[in-house]
């Protein structure tokens, strides 16, 4: 049995961490949620003033990397690690509408990138790591041994994350989930950094036609032929 490296990257809400959770559960790997690590950062440019709808100070966010400090702690109730801004546990507040809004922003400026890729990669430096994001494919693991590209179309998608606010109790409407989803696309699909595209060597699979059940089993299975090959 060999440990590989799992990438899976694609849009907004395609299911990519409940595909990554459930097989870095199962295959007892680490899952890491690299989104997690921008919208942590996006999180501390909030409480810091340095961003909003209306204006983005983004060398003074640029100054400040050094005091961010980012970390996962492994919540065994959950079975997945949780992220930590500067030592509080902030996974929870990085999932709402105001910090969705204003992510892709911060993600496109490549100081961010290069720190936070620099420590996507120190994460899987052992291997035995199911990584989800947008550019683990392509810029983060370009050796991974599977790679996963996960679509589905943005009303789906759209659907998934607002039943999600909903059960938080978050004010929004599907109107606005829907356009948040399709605008972080965009941006995300056409910054000049390490944009969302499919590696060439990824495997895609189109959550609009998959159950749950059978997207998991497709991808374990890949998993599982890798890691039992010599
Ligand atoms: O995965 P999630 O939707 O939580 O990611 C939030 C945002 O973080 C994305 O819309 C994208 O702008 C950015 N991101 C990125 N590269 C990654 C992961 C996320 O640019 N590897």
């Amino acid at each position: 049995m060999k440990n590989i490296t799992i990438a899976i990257d694609g849009f907004s809400s395609t299911g990519k961490s409940t595909i990554a959770k459930e097989l870095a559960t199962k295959l007892k790997y680490v899952y890491v949620d690299s989104g997690a690590m921008y919208r942590a950062v996006t999180l501390y440019a909030m409480q810091h003033n340095l961003i909003s709808e209306e204006f983005f100070l983004k060398e003074r966010l640029i100054d400040e990397l050094d005091n961010i400090k980012l970390a996962f702690m492994f919540n065994p109730d959950l079975g997945f690690g949780e992220i930590y801004l500067n030592d509080v546990n902030v996974e929870t507040e990085i999932r709402n509408m105001k910090v969705s809004r204003l992510v892709s922003k911060v993600a496109e400026i490549p100081e961010i990138r290069k720190k936070l890729v620099e420590q996507q990669q120190q994460m899987g430096i052992n291997k035995s790591v199911v990584m989800d994001g947008r550019d683990i494919g392509t810029v983060v693991f370009p050796d991974a041994e599977l790679k996963i590209f996960m679509t589905a179309s943005a009303e789906k998608r759209a659907k998934r994350r607002f039943d999600e606010f909903v059960e938080r109790g978050e004010q929004v409407t599907f109107d606005e989930t829907l356009k948040n989803v399709e605008y972080r696309d965009h941006i995300d699909t056409s910054r000049k950094d390490s944009p969302l595209v499919k590696a060439k060597d990824a495997i895609e699979i189109d959550n609009s036609t998959l159950t749950r059940k059978e997207q998991f089993e497709k991808v374990y299975k890949l998993a599982l032929e890798i890691i039992e090959s010599n």
